[in-house]
């Protein structure tokens, strides 16, 4: 073929007319039809994403599930094992073809008790990493009863679709992380919560939305405005997980068990109570003595709790998940070529601090921050090509100004 004769095999336009011609085996491709196939694939890959998802879903077994989130969350056993369960089964039932029998499998919605900072939205947030699913964290403190002044529940899921990109087939798949459920419980219950706009009021709202129902979210946010266009999600598959640390629960458990102790005299005496870790004997009533409503309660029937977290799991939080802190400031050096070391003095002297202060988990960051900060600072400039950070060196870079400063933040 002469070259003036050159055209797209796509749509016949000659070589003068197009931009930029491919050439191929036996055919040419112009610009314009690349752009147009290309926008074809795109089409075409985002129906297919509904299915990636259930390809995606049917790998993972609980055992799997559990795998995983070892890699990131140390400790908790009982919960991940809880949770993995509680995951696949969610999954399961999100994945069947509707059923003939009268069988219908309730959701495994999850509640999670335990103390700030134990890794309660880590798992929330780890679980949705694994799924691939959009995963919106949302505060129980700040919705309110419609009409007050605060947000909706609605406003849960227009940061669920906000996560999902608009995408509404994966919004209604994805997880909802509520985070401080106990600050919602009934005052009259719980003399120790200060502040009740309207307890009750959140969790008959919440209520509909854990159970499953179409709702009318705005897409933006605010408050609802007739003129705002609404989109309708169907809560149905979404997973909501909710996180708490309910603080003085343990004196109504062991209230309980006490109690039982007394009626039961016989089989219990031969169980020793474990005083130290009374968030394990939680059961769903503890919950409903403590001011969460029953219905609340019966529309989250995975209870689950977390461990405090204990010097060596502190320890190990700084230097094992995959995303460790003292792995991501090696990486952080690298980049400069400089090997970052620290020893094992130095480590235990951040957690001791850490617990000294009560900081947490969420401290050791804060700490490793302070005690690093003038290295990170000065050593790019420098021809230094190693840093090894030594208790002394750390003590030297804590003064007991930041370590309030710390705490006070904290
Ligand atoms: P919570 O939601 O219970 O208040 P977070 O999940 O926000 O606690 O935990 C705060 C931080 O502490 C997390 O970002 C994580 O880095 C760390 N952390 C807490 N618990 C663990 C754990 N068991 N394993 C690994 N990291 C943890």
């Amino acid at each position: 073929m002469a070259k003036e004769e050159l055209e797209c095999s796509f749509c016949g336009r000659k070589k003068p007319e197009t931009n930029l011609l491919i050439a191929g085996l036996d055919a040419h491709i112009c610009d314009r039809c690349i752009e147009q196939a290309h926008g074809i694939v795109l089409e075409e890959s985002k129906q297919n994403d509904s299915s990636d998802l259930s390809a995606e879903l049917k790998l993972r077994k609980p055992q799997q599930i559990k795998a995983f989130l070892d890699e990131y969350i140390i400790g908790q056993g009982v919960t991940k094992k809880v949770m993995s369960v509680a995951v696949y089964n969610h999954y399961k039932r999100l994945l069947q073809p509707p059923s003939k029998d009268e069988i219908d499998i309730q959701k495994s919605n999850i509640i999670m008790v335990g103390q700030t900072g134990t890794g309660k939205t880590l798992m929330a947030k780890t679980i949705a990493k694994m799924l691939n699913v959009p995963l919106a964290i949302v505060d129980a403190t700040v919705l309110t009863e419609a009409g007050y002044v605060g947000e909706d529940v609605e406003s849960i899921l227009t940061r669920l679709l906000q996560a999902a990109d608009y995408n509404l087939e994966k919004a209604e798949k994805g997880i909802v992380f509520i985070d401080e459920i106990d600050k919602i419980a009934r005052k009259s219950d719980n003399p120790s919560i200060t502040r009740d706009v309207s307890g009750e009021g959140v969790q008959q709202a919440l209520l509909k939305l854990l159970e499953g129902t179409v709702v009318n979210v705005p897409p933006k946010g605010g408050r609802k405005h007739p003129d705002q266009k609404f989109i309708e999600v169907n809560t149905e598959n979404i997973l909501f997980i909710a996180g708490g640390a309910f603080d003085g629960i343990e004196r109504v458990i062991s209230k309980r068990l006490n109690m039982q102790a007394v009626g039961y005299s016989a089989s219990m005496s031969d169980d020793v109570v474990d005083q130290d870790h009374l968030l394990q004997y939680i059961i769903p009533k503890d919950l409903k003595d403590f001011g969460l409503i029953p219905e609340i309660i019966g529309r989250l029937p995975v209870l689950t709790y977390m461990d405090p977290l204990d010097a060596d799991t502190l320890r190990a939080i700084l230097t094992e998940p995959k995303n460790a802190i003292i792995k991501q400031y090696k990486k952080l050096f690298l980049m400069d070529n400089i090997e970052f070391s620290i020893t094992d003095g130095a480590l235990d002297f951040i957690v001791n601090k850490a617990i000294e202060y009560k900081l947490g988990a969420r401290g050791l960051r804060s700490l490793c921050e302070e005690i690093l900060t003038d290295a990170m600072f000065e050593l790019p400039s420098t021809d230094e090509k190693a840093l090894n950070v030594t208790k002394a060196y750390a003590e030297e870079k804590l003064t007991k100004t930041t370590l309030k400063k710390l705490k006070a933040v904290s």
